[in-house]
């Protein structure tokens, strides 16, 4: 096989920046996919946090509902004691007979309010029955998210490094590539980011799978230039 001497075997140096870009690519996508991992899970946690708030809210509002029948309670309280002592100077059967109705019906109310204030107060036993289960899990899925945030703070961190390395890898190996060659890598690259080099095997480009001319074999074989796939563009190699 001729070989271009002046200069260090192309085909070797595109594998080079072949496994650098792949990677490059590896480390990238990392680099975003661990902290969106991280944000799914801040979502759930956030999720959980406003459902501890709503139990909060429900017990805040059962709350105010049975705060408020037992002050009506009071106050009806007082209007009884007050329709009591006017009970004592009824002039007629009639007066009285309305004043009794009157304090019948306020005592029916009253019924009426205490139930309310005790399906209240059940409400309420539940929902801190539930507020501690929920706040019990918040407070362990938080301090899981916060470990995990640090663990992906660092990932990404020791990620940048070796994407830093690589990319100094990476300018040093395309130096040794002559331009038009680069061009054509870097356009067949951006099109497979995860396999811009083919190899030939039983005549067939590996990347693809359809088959390479003999021709095409032949001017791979001279050495002189790189040999495109006709079919996916791909860089050929034996
Ligand atoms: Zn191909």
């Amino acid at each position: 096989m001729s070989q271009d001497l002046t200069s260090p075997n192309q085909l070797e140096v595109l594998q080079q920046l072949q496994n650098l870009d792949a990677d490059l690519f590896t480390m990238n996508e990392l680099k975003v996919k661990r902290p969106q991992e991280l944000h799914r899970e801040e979502i759930k946690v956030e999720a959980a946090e406003e459902f501890v708030q709503q139990i909060k809210d429900n017990i805040k509002s059962a709350k105010i509902d049975a705060d408020k029948s037992e002050l009506n309670i009071k106050t009806h309280e007082g209007e009884i004691e007050k329709v009591q002592v006017a009970l004592n100077t009824a002039r007629s059967n009639e007066e009285y007979q309305v004043f009794q109705n009157n304090i019948k019906r306020l005592k029916e109310e009253i019924g009426t309010m205490e139930e309310v204030v005790l399906e209240k107060m059940n409400v309420v036993e539940k929902l801190q029955g539930e507020l501690e289960t929920a706040s019990g899990f918040v407070t362990e899925a938080q301090k899981e998210v916060a470990i995990k945030r640090t663990e992906v703070e660092a990932f990404v961190k020791e990620v940048e490094e070796r994407i830093s390395k690589l990319e100094v890898q990476r300018s040093e190996a395309a130096e040794k590539v002559k331009p038009d060659t680069l061009e054509i890598y870097s356009r067949v690259l951006s099109r497979y980011p995860d396999s811009p080099l083919a190899q030939i095997e039983g005549e067939v480009c590996q990347g693809c799978h359809m088959a390479v001319t003999k021709q095409l074999q032949s001017k791979l074989l001279m050495g002189t230039d790189i040999v495109q796939c006709l079919n996916c563009s791909r860089i050929l190699f034996f």
